[in-house]
């Protein structure tokens, strides 16, 4: 395996292996890496040649009262587990390769990155764009894989894909959990013990949410307030819930098959998003 700092070296480095056309694969992740990412990582190596992980905690993504300076960080261990999914290229750049002075372009796509996550994180989905797009620029993937668990994430980079004729296939992996039902993420360390048993209840409740839609149910309405009682009895403070078409991300009226219902809630000062599909 492996390990790039430097654009020009990856470069140089995917060429060769772009002249034999291979086939390189892509996950770009933020490190801290959990079973969430490996999954990704294993979907990845299964459909590549070349399989890159990238490793950068992107300045552009957090808001300034957000947790960019203590956003978890642990290379070595990230490097450990990679080696043993055999990634052959890790790419781990600085702030000042990726941004260097006098940066000023960012990719937007509408609407999309305007509701749900967008209505509190406003400028979260621009760096998230920005960031994958020069990515793909340096490292050009054939396909690069995302997880469910960001859903909205990964239906704005692939409408990215298509609107800018990319041509990148993007897979999505599903949302890996922990054995209490918790969707693993890098700042589920953020939880004290309390919260960390109270955000137990997002996964409950987008189950009853299925079900209860399964048993007959089709009013987002009553689905919606039935979860937001859930989790204000478990202490969580809710950012959104919402069902949605999982295409456009618009609000549905009616709840069917392949609806989206997402949320966003605090435990504490940590905010945890979840979703499940109808
Ligand atoms: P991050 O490091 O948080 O930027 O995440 C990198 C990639 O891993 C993104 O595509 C996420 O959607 C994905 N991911 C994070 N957590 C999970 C999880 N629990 N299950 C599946 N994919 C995940």
């Amino acid at each position: 395996m492996r390990v790039f700092k430097r654009i020009s070296q990856i470069r140089k480095t995917l060429q060769r292996y772009k002249k034999r056309s291979r086939i390189i694969g892509f996950v770009p992740t933020m490190g801290y890496l959990h079973k969430g990412h490996l999954s990704l990582i294993k979907l990845a190596r299964k459909k590549s040649q070349v399989l890159v992980v990238s490793i950068f905690v992107n300045p552009t993504q957090f808001g300034p009262k957000e947790d960019y300076h203590r956003y978890p960080r642990d290379l070595n261990r990230d490097l450990k587990l990679l080696k043993e999914e055999g990634v052959d290229i890790v790419f781990y750049p600085s702030v000042k390769e990726m941004y260097p002075e006098g940066y000023k372009t960012y990719v937007e796509v509408r609407e999309l990155s305007q509701v749900m996550c967008g209505i509190s994180r406003p400028t979260h989905f621009c760096g998230v764009t920005t960031v994958v797009l020069k990515l793909f620029n340096i490292i050009e993937p054939d396909l690069a894989v995302f997880g469910r668990k960001d859903f909205q994430q990964a239906v704005i980079i692939k409408r990215m894909v298509k609107d800018l004729n990319l041509p990148i296939r993007i897979l999505t992996g599903p949302i890996i959990r922990e054995p209490d039902g918790l969707a693993m993420s890098s700042r589920n360390i953020y939880l004290n013990k309390i919260e960390r048993q109270r955000a137990t209840i997002l996964f409950k409740s987008l189950k009853w949410a299925k079900e209860s839609y399964k048993r007959g149910n089709p009013d987002p309405k009553k689905i919606i307030r039935g979860i937001k009682q859930k989790i204000k009895q478990h202490r969580g403070r809710i950012d959104y819930v919402v069902a949605v078409d999982k295409n456009n991300l618009q609000p549905v009226n009616f709840l069917r098959k392949g609806t989206l219902i997402a949320l966003a809630v605090y435990f504490g000062k940590t905010r945890l998003i979840d979703n499940i599909i109808l």
